[in-house]
């Protein structure tokens, strides 16, 4: 007789739902895939790849650790979706921390870094271990003054001349840090991802499909979904709720309580054609939440940056962090916020948070005042489990044998999620031992470049966003 299929269901196409349909129909599970939008991985921005997680000084070293080999694991799985170029670290004079403050972490993850190539060679994904970071003293950047910027940067040095001709040196203090934290194109991830699942017979997508309900009924799930402005149902085996900021609403459809937090925030897409060079993403540090919070400077392509500022008026907003209740699991956002989720920004509203962001740059950059607005915000509201609101690294939670919560707070805790959920599907027998941790991914290297950037730049397009957003700065770094 033949064995009945297990039909794994994913609630939600970000890069949590996407990336463990992917791992699990790999494997040979069958998986459908419900995401309400138009594409896969169309939620909040990613743009940071956080390679041991420098750029939050409040996290505990353990949470940079599990960073650092989460992230590895990432660029391994999607290498098309990575921008290879480094992160420089600066504190400002008037910061209450001390640029050394970094130092004994950055040993700490730079040793991790060794042993995780030790153990296997192809980690070495962020070049060379004895390059994880580089110092720069003050005199450095005065004689990298004198050079050129460079349009294809080479070495660390090159990489960091643009900050020598237009950082205001005298507000930082010194060293300044390299680190190689690589960034991440949120749409060549979603086109890897699209392209890659549309090759696997184990996996149904379904876009434009929203769940409206979800049963259990004798150890199923009967879900409930509109598509093309039908109502339909399907039961499925197993639940695994990857609806990200709205996973609350799955939880409360179920009756389950869980305790999370919800944030709205926003990062701003502007223009400046002052620079000769290529930058490498900056961040100067600040205290969150006050006037001097920490700015982040994200390069793209053909003068496109895309800004971050830790301020009410930038990133975060008044009431854009919220929890659940004991009444329900889905922590309630204000419906400004939930307005512009679903319907966009006002051009005003645009403009005045995008200046900010320009005016809060232009402090380090000066030459930056002259950047334009140039599209809608990147923005959107992420889930962050239990109430610690700095939590960074945080990946799954279960509720009985077959319902499993996708959780992660950053894209690199993808992988570490997935193994999670195919340890929980080993223990039903639906999977066999081995696939524990069984990463052969290597089918992305069938992927085609034409494709996956003409699937980015569209997706891109089809979110009015610059087509520019959907290409990489080049590869320069040995990896
Ligand atoms: C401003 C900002 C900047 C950020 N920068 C970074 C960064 O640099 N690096 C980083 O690693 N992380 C970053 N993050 C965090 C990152 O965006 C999130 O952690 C990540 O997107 C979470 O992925 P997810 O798949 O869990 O959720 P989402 O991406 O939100 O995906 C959930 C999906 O579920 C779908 N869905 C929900 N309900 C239903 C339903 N009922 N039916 C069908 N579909 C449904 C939604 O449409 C959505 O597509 C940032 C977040 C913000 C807000």
């Amino acid at each position: 007789m033949q064995k009945e299929l297990f039909r794994v269901a994913v609630v939600g196409g970000g890069v949590a739902g996407s990336s463990v349909a992917l791992y699990l129909s790999e494997l040979g599970v069958d998986v459908t895939l419900f995401e309400k939008s138009k594409s896969l991985v169309s939620g909040p921005p990613i743009c940071h790849l956080h390679a041991g997680g420098n750029l939050y000084r409040d996290i505990s070293d353990e949470q940079c650790l599990t960073l650092l080999k989460e992230s590895i694991e990432l660029i391994r799985l999607y290498p098309q979706a990575i921008d290879y170029r480094p992160t420089v670290i600066a504190v400002p004079k008037e910061d209450s921390g001390s640029a050394s403050d970094l130092f004994s972490r950055l040993e700490l993850l730079q040793k991790e870094y060794k042993k995780l190539i030790e153990e296997d060679a192809a980690n070495r994904v962020l070049g060379d271990p004895e390059l994880y970071y580089k110092l720069f003293s003050y005199e450095d950047m005065l004689a990298l003054k004198e050079r050129e910027e460079v349009t294809h940067p080479q070495t660390l040095e090159e990489w960091m001349i643009p900050l020598s001709h237009h950082i205001e040196l005298e507000k930082l203090q010194y060293p300044l840090v390299m680190v190689q934290e690589y960034g991440i194109n949120i749409f060549r991830l979603g086109a890897t991802v699209s392209l890659w699942l549309a090759k696997n017979k184990n996996a149904t997508i379904f876009t434009q499909t929203e769940v409206k309900d979800v049963k259990e009924e004798n150890g199923r799930f009967l879900i409930e979904y509109e598509q093309e402005g039908e109502c339909k149902e399907q039961v499925f085996d197993y639940l695994i709720n990857a609806a990200g900021f709205r996973s609350g609403e799955i939880d409360d459809m179920l009756g389950l309580r869980r305790e999370r937090l919800v944030e709205f925030k926003a990062a701003y897409v502007t223009k400046c054609e002052a620079f000769k060079g290529s930058w490498p993403e900056v961040i100067f540090h600040g205290e969150r939440g006050t006037p001097r919070g920490m700015a982040q400077f994200t390069p793209y392509p053909d003068g496109y940056f895309q800004l971050h500022g830790m301020t009410k008026n930038v990133t975060l907003f008044s009431d854009g962090l919220v929890k659940s209740s004991p009444n329900s699991a889905q922590p309630k956002l204000p419906p400004l916020f939930l307005s512009k989720i679903e319907k966009g920004w006002s051009k005003e509203a645009v403009k005045e948070r995008t200046s900010s962001a320009i005016k809060h740059m232009s402090q380090f950059i000066p030459v930056f005042s002259n950047a334009k607005i140039m599209s809608q915000p990147l923005y959107g509201a992420q889930q962050i489990p239990g109430e610690d609101a700095s939590l960074r690294a945080a990946d799954i939670s279960f509720e009985g044998e077959r319902y499993a919560r996708c959780e992660i707070v950053k894209a690199s805790s993808v992988l570490n999620m997935a193994d999670h959920i195919a340890k929980s599907l080993i223990g039903l027998g639906v999977l066999p031992k081995e696939s524990y941790k069984k990463r052969d991914f290597s089918a992305h290297s069938s992927l085609k470049e034409e494709d996956i950037q003409r699937v980015a730049e569209s997706s891109a397009k089809s979110r009015s966003y610059p087509k520019s957003l959907a290409n990489r700065c080049f590869r320069s770094i040995d990896v």
